[in-house]
């Protein structure tokens, strides 16, 4: 039986990189790519040397200025970081052509044909990258992709420095569940903290401890995750590489029967298309930093404006602010209407999603916002579009 050999690759603290080839004096310095503290924003990048002092992605960027007063706070370029994604993923190509691009920074190569050793393969990557391109990067290689990615984490968590890891760390075919074993649970794929805690609940805190346990009890206790938590443990994913790219835009709109000259039923069409977009936004995992307007006048005349944020968003509030601000600029009232677009792109990777057991206040109202927005989008997804509506009747 031959073996697959699956490369997942990360880049290093990914934003920050890029801001180093921009102003390479911000090398070594302790930085972040985040939002202002006075308009409660949040980090999306720290560089190494601020990890050091405790700060980390998805913390409001107050809380990171608490933990380093000295940290500095970057603006994010986000088109940058779209164009280097590009050329990196472009690069990956020279490899294989069986590429799947799983977020900004982040994709699997299935590099099976390479006769080469998976060592060899993965320094010829990382060389290239780190030398074409100049970014840093780690990769984790294994028979699959599950072991492959949970590889990467394992090898950028053993180097601890001030710098980038630039991790390889190969798992040989045969080894993937003994490579497991001893890492935490909470490393497999789909082990949150809720299964985290039910686990832990019958002592089981790692990988390993998973495999002495039967699938028949694992089922009885997490249903279907526990026909999965069976074989993840044992290191076993037969899943293939998905080729598919990421959408560049997302938008909707909608021609109306009949002009609308109405600004409060303009608006309330705005929202509503706010709403669809983002919903596609978070199926997809994806968040946007441009925020467009597209108006057809009756006689078909068409304007399209655009807006950037200050960070990559998916929540319908954003894009609703940032559309509305654009409708009333553009808009003249009484002005007939035939068509009213949103769209959202410069798409990446949301703001990384809080974890439950942070205990600061703002955290918790972030997290419970963002439960509600999950909820939200369930009851949608059960019940149809209609359901239920943020703070408005639909008409
Ligand atoms: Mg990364």
């Amino acid at each position: 039986m031959t073996h697959r050999k699956i490369i997942h690759i990360d880049l290093d603290a990914f934003y920050c990189a890029v801001e180093e080839l921009r102003d390479p004096s911000l090398g070594g310095k302790a930085f972040a790519v985040g939002g202002q503290p006075d308009q409660r924003g949040v980090v999306s990048s720290c560089s190494y040397a601020a990890r050091m002092y405790g700060v980390r992605s998805a913390m409001p960027t107050a809380r990171a200025l608490q933990l380093y007063p000295q940290l500095i706070i970057i603006r994010g370029h986000y088109r940058l970081y779209s164009s280097n994604s590009r050329r990196v993923m472009a690069l990956l190509h020279n490899y294989s052509s069986l590429v799947e691009q799983i977020s900004i920074d982040e994709a699997f190569l299935d590099v099976s044909e390479n006769p080469e050793s998976r060592g060899s393969i993965a320094r010829a990557i990382q060389t290239s990258v780190n030398n074409e391109l100049n970014l840093p990067c780690s990769l984790g290689i294994s028979t699959n992709k599950l072991v492959a990615k949970i590889a990467t984490d394992v090898g950028k968590a053993a180097i601890q420095t001030k710098g980038s890891p630039n991790a390889i760390q190969i798992v040989p075919p045969g080894e993937e569940a003994a490579f497991l074993a001893p890492l935490p649970v909470e490393m497999l794929w789909g082990v949150g903290p809720k299964t985290g805690t039910q686990l832990a609940k019958i002592n089981v805190h790692k990988i390993g401890e998973i495999v002495g346990i039967p699938e028949r009890t694992l089922v009885e206790r997490f249903g279907k995750l526990g026909h999965s938590l069976y074989r993840r443990a044992r290191g076993i994913d037969n899943r293939e590489i998905v080729t598919t790219h990421i959408a560049k835009s997302i938008s909707k709109e909608t021609t109306f029967t009949r002009d609308i000259n109405d600004e409060a039923k303009l608006i309330k069409h705005l929202e509503r298309l706010s709403e669809r977009v983002c919903k596609r936004l978070q199926k997809q995992q994806l968040a946007g930093t441009t925020v467009k307007l597209k108006l057809r006048w009756a006689d078909f005349t068409t304007l399209t404006r655009q807006t950037t944020t200050e960070q990559p968003t998916n929540h319908s509030e954003d894009v609703l602010t940032e559309a509305k601000k654009l409708f009333i600029k553009n808009w003249m009232p009484g002005k007939p209407v035939r068509l009213l677009g949103v769209g959202v792109s410069g798409l990446g990777p949301p703001i990384r999603q809080l974890s439950l057991w942070e205990s600061d206040s703002v955290l918790s109202r972030l997290e419970r916002e963002r439960q509600l927005r999950q909820a939200l989008l369930s009851l949608r997804e059960k019940f149809g579009e209609r359901i239920i509506y943020w703070g408005t009747e639909p008409e």
